[in-house]
């Protein structure tokens, strides 16, 4: 059975249609990422699984519980944005102990919790920072270890690397997928960037204009193209770039 599964879920605003008919499952701890061109519906399909975003239609399961009108901080589900969207004004403990303060986890101690979440994302030693005193990789790791600290379900990051550079980008996303591994973390990961995507995936979920075009490991994806548009959107990288390592 899949973690998340997804059916005939749509989406419009007024007369634009931003995604339709989209279906899809993911298995425990298989980290997919949804990849296509800005514009194709991507931000708002993961918001709408995170609740942010109401849909028009269809369904969202967890674990086999019904959760499309579920409110957001009941679904178990941790969201990082491009932005990093932390708290200026509060340290970085203070940031990542407020996850937890929206949602107390029964029976475990918040610092021994936000200690562990810290470790994690190796941030041990700056818990009395402010964001401002942070580098934009630093911030997104805290932005992370916000979202790890609630143990959620499913982690959705929202073109969590494009705001970085290129060196820090690899390395944040290596040290991304090592901790979805060690937690077995179902995770979808939105990016526009082909390279991320087929070096980063379990499989790649490809969409163009509000619908999921191709979905495949990277190397079929790579390999095989269904369509002209996947085949000049996926381009030719070096085939170094297929080996599983991110
Ligand atoms: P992507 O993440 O792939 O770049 P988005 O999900 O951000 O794409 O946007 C998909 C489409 O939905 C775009 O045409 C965008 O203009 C439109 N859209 C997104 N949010 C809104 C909104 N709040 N109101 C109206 N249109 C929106």
């Amino acid at each position: 059975m899949f973690h998340l599964e997804v059916s005939q879920l749509h989406k419009s605003y007024g007369e634009t249609k931003v995604f339709e008919g989209i279906e899809f499952g993911i298995r425990k701890g298989e980290l997919v990422t949804l990849l296509g061109p800005s514009g194709c519906g991507k931000s708002t399909l993961l918001r709408a699984l995170a609740g942010l975003t109401p849909v028009d239609g269809g369904q969202v399961r967890v674990a086999g519980e019904d959760i499309t009108w579920q409110e957001p901080q009941k679904r178990g589900i941790g969201m990082v944005f491009q932005s990093y969207a932390l708290f200026p004004n509060m340290t970085v403990w203070d940031n990542v102990a407020f996850g937890l303060k929206m949602k107390p986890q029964p029976g475990r101690e918040l610092a021994a919790s936000v200690k562990e979440a810290l470790e994690l994302v190796e941030l041990t030693g700056f818990e009395r920072r402010y964001p401002g005193e942070l580098s934009g990789g630093q911030r997104q790791r805290v932005a992370l270890a916000r979202a790890l600290v609630v143990r959620p379900r499913i982690l959705l990051l929202d073109e969590p690397l494009s705001a970085l550079d290129a060196r820090i980008r690899r390395s944040l996303r290596q040290q991304i997928r090592e901790i979805q591994q060690r937690l077995e973390l179902t995770t979808i990961f939105v990016t526009h960037d082909q390279e991320e995507a087929l070096t980063l995936s379990d499989r790649i979920f490809l969409m163009n204009k509000g619908s999921i075009v191709q979905s495949g490991t990277p190397e079929q994806i790579y390999t095989r193209p269904a369509s002209e548009f996947v085949a000049s959107f996926i381009g030719s990288p070096p085939m170094n770039l297929l080996t599983k390592a991110p």
